[in-house]
């Protein structure tokens, strides 16, 4: 039996997950599969790190699931308003140069 490290109840020595407060146990996550590689991993190359997510070890299904509809849906309006954005310049200057 060991301590878990965030709630400090015991569980067994090989769990990856605590049974009391559902954290991760395991803290040798590779450092890409860590929160803020996520975050800027997203900001860089966006839907691209979606898989990632998909193989993280000990992420929770849930988790995988929200974290894949917030990526998409945060892709899907980021592309909308950039060619929104694109539209909008071409009109501008479209019409400042009398084209
Ligand atoms: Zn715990």
């Amino acid at each position: 039996m060991i301590n878990c490290p965030h709630c400090q109840q015991q569980i067994e020595n090989d769990s990856k997950w605590c049974r009391f407060c559902g954290k991760a146990v395991d803290s040798k996550v590779r450092w890409f599969f860590r929160s803020p590689s996520l975050i800027v991993g997203f900001l860089v190359v966006g839907p691209f790190i979606l898989p990632a997510i998909w193989f993280h070890p000990t992420m929770k299904r849930i988790t995988k699931l929200i974290l894949t509809a917030v990526v998409l849906i945060l892709t899907y309006v980021l592309t909308k308003y950039t060619i929104e954005a694109l539209k909008t310049i071409v009109s501008y200057y479209g019409t400042a140069l009398g084209i």
